[in-house]
């Protein structure tokens, strides 16, 4: 059937759910149904709601354009919620180091007219080495004041989630949640550690976040606020 909508969408019918819901989420729409909807039955029903859905795609992308990390002279990098500013110049060897506010990447002479790749495989091989030593410490840390201990901490490179706990209480937590402040990196470690005793999202998973970040819900909306971090 022709999608009359301004929008794309992608349906996504469940035995499980009773009521019709839309999720946009990095700019697209996801519609969940019980089974017996049919496009044909939902193409009216999110006719009513076009004006809605529009009106949050275009504030998503306005927040994705913002947050964006792009490889360019001068870009700002948020490490920790600190922003740092991105240089790269030529040398004989390549190397990155820290300054008080800026990364500086050194690049040999021959990367002179396509220098982005190289930046972006050095700069992400080093935040994800710096988030793998920097979370294992501050997971420890919270797993000692929670209670809730995890089997081991891996970190990983995900595009559409910040962390996972397994059955097997493996915590698993993106790299790149090292752009964010550390109060939203605690309420992920919190979250994950919470799995340990829930393996769900219901409210006694919720109320166990609660207790240890009453102001989950705060910060986990600002995690969503910035999913262009993860589209690097
Ligand atoms: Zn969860």
């Amino acid at each position: 059937m022709q999608n009359t909508l301004a929008f794309e969408f992608e349906h996504r019918p469940s035995p499980r759910r009773r009521t019709s819901a839309i999720e946009i989420a990095q700019g697209r729409v996801l519609v969940r149904t019980p089974m017996q909807v049919s496009i044909a039955h939902l193409q009216p029903w999110l006719k009513e709601r076009e004006a809605w859905v529009l009106a949050h795609l275009t504030k998503q992308q306005s927040s994705i354009d913002a947050h964006r990390i792009e490889m360019s002279q001068g870009a700002s990098i948020p490490i920790n919620g600190d922003p740092y500013e991105l240089y790269w110049r030529f040398s004989e060897s390549s190397s990155l180091i820290w300054h008080p506010k800026e990364i500086e990447v050194f690049l040999p002479h021959h990367l002179y007219h396509n220098p982005q790749a190289r930046v972006r495989r050095m700069l992400q091989a080093e935040l994800k080495q710096k988030a793998a030593h920097q979370f294992q410490l501050a997971l420890m840390q919270l797993s000692a004041q929670t209670g809730l201990k995890p089997k081991k901490l891996e970190v990983k490179s995900y595009r559409r989630r910040w962390g996972q706990c397994s059955s097997d209480k493996i915590i698993t937590l993106n790299w790149r949640l090292i752009h964010a402040r550390p109060d939203v990196q605690r309420y992920v470690m919190i979250h994950e550690l919470c799995h340990l005793q829930e393996m769900n999202h219901s409210v006694r998973f919720w109320s166990w976040v609660a207790r240890f970040c009453p102001n989950h819900r705060e910060l986990s909306a600002e995690l969503r606020d910035k999913s262009s971090w993860l589209q690097w």
